[in-house]
């Protein structure tokens, strides 16, 4: 009986962690949060490249609660949004970051979009959120300077600082996090769990690995192994600030093109009560290329070498060109504002930092529009955490521990 208790020590001690996070963005932070609450005494360690948490998507995105109008009833989307912006509310309010819920306007500016409106005012009932439906003339209760034809107001909406819930979830964790870990290498054995080296040269061992890489969660399943049927092409989002913030008052939102799982060049006043214009979405040459400066020829290769690129570009070639348009003209790109905001002038938007999506997209040139977690042995890969996973990120950290856990159960091994 000794016998087998200090082998089962020396197992144990062969490993540095029971789960080893890769990405220190709001899902793998959450993720460690989760466990760290539901089963005290599991070590986690979340290893991140950067200096930091939340230095990709999650501290470059337009700081919006999404409130869940637009996703498909039943889809992880709709479950995780609906339930992850109250609970965010909340946390946000334990936490005291910064946050308000301000409600958003959706507004249809061409008579094509009305059908689209109204159906997204059903599909936002039957996720059970109470939607009010206004004519034209009712927008300016809500937002004066705003024109169009009919809109909808969600209430729930609201607004906060994902970057400052990223450091809060890393600080009450009790996960050790180790910053400028990036990992270049995952070797994965049967009954060994799975190590990883860092670039520095460090060898982490746990006993089962949770890929959280944002945008580089397809090559972190590859190098563990895992064929993700999936590779992100990353989509960059550009956004101005408006000089004049008083032209807005909160959130308005055009009615989303149902071909693509972005939303739309949308008008944001932050927690800051600065107001955002964006993000537009465009190929990035780099998957962390916030500019058209920053190009990256081995990932760019890796794109161009994805069938489904050319899929998507043959399909999408059109609205393609014109988001190019818009990126590369600031006038082309102030004249699209001014169908929702007929004030707004070209010296009125003012460049600010960009942010990439980490897209999925499958062989058949499939944007995946859900949340896509896979799982293997000893590993969990979340390979599409888009828009609304900055909202949904405590339910969804919740489902990625789970799925993590149950593979340290005799069972799950
Ligand atoms: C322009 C834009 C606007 C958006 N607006 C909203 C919004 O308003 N509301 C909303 O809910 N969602 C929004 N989103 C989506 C949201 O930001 C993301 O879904 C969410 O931040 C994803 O979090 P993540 O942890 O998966 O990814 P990330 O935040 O990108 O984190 C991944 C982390 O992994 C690290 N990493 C990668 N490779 C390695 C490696 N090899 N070793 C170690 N570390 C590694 C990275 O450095 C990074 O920190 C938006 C996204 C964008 C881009």
């Amino acid at each position: 009986m000794r016998e087998v208790v200090q082998v089962t020590q020396v197992v144990a001690r062969s490993y540095d962690c029971d789960v080893l996070v890769v990405g220190g963005g709001i899902v793998g932070l959450s993720t460690a949060y989760a466990i760290g609450r539901a089963t005290p005494g599991t070590r986690v360690t979340v290893l991140e490249k950067e200096p930091g948490p939340a230095r990709h998507q999650t501290g470059r995105n337009s700081g919006v609660i999404h409130s869940g109008i637009y996703y498909r009833p039943g889809s992880l989307k709709a479950r995780y949004a609906v339930r992850g912006a109250a609970e965010m509310v909340k946390f946000c309010a334990e936490y005291d970051i910064p946050h308000a819920v301000t409600g958003k306007l959706i507004v249809a500016t061409d008579r094509e979009e009305l059908p689209r409106l109204h159906a997204l005012a059903q599909r936002g009932r039957e996720n059970g959120l109470t939607v009010r439906e206004l004519c034209g003339a009712q927008i300016a209760e809500y937002e004066p300077e705003v024109d169009g034809l009919a809109a909808l107001h969600v209430g729930t909406t609201g607004i906060c600082d994902f970057g400052a819930v990223a450091r809060r979830l890393a600080e009450t964790s009790g996960a050790e996090i180790r910053y400028g870990a990036r990992v270049v290498r995952v070797d994965r054995r049967p009954g060994r769990g799975v190590a990883v080296l860092t670039a520095d040269g460090d060898i982490v061992r746990g006993r089962v690995l949770v890929n959280c890489a944002g945008l580089h969660c397809d090559e972190i399943a590859r190098r563990t192994g895992d064929e993700p049927g999936a590779r992100i092409v990353p989509f960059r989002g550009e956004y101005y600030e408006l000089a004049r913030p008083e032209l807005v008052r909160g959130l308005v939102y055009p009615v989303p093109d149902p071909a693509f799982p972005f939303l739309g060049v949308h008008l944001t006043r932050g927690v800051d009560g600065g107001v955002h214009v964006g993000p537009n979405a465009v190929p990035a040459l780099a998957r962390e290329g916030y500019d058209w400066r920053t190009v990256c020829p081995r990932e760019l290769g890796a794109t161009l070498s994805w069938p489904g690129s050319w899929q998507l570009a043959r399909r999408h070639w059109r609205y393609g060109t014109g988001e190019l348009h818009r990126s590369l003209s600031k006038a082309a790109f102030a004249r699209a504002v001014r169908r929702l905001l007929p004030a707004v002038r070209e010296d009125d938007l003012v460049p600010t930092a960009a942010g990439v999506r980490a897209q999925a997209v499958l062989r058949d040139g499939t944007l995946a529009d859900d949340f896509l977690i896979q799982e293997a042995p000893r590993a969990v890969h979340v390979l599409n955490a888009p828009s609304p996973a900055a909202t949904a990120s405590l339910p969804i950290g919740r489902e990625i521990a789970r799925r993590a856990m149950a593979q340290l159960t005799p069972e799950g091994r």
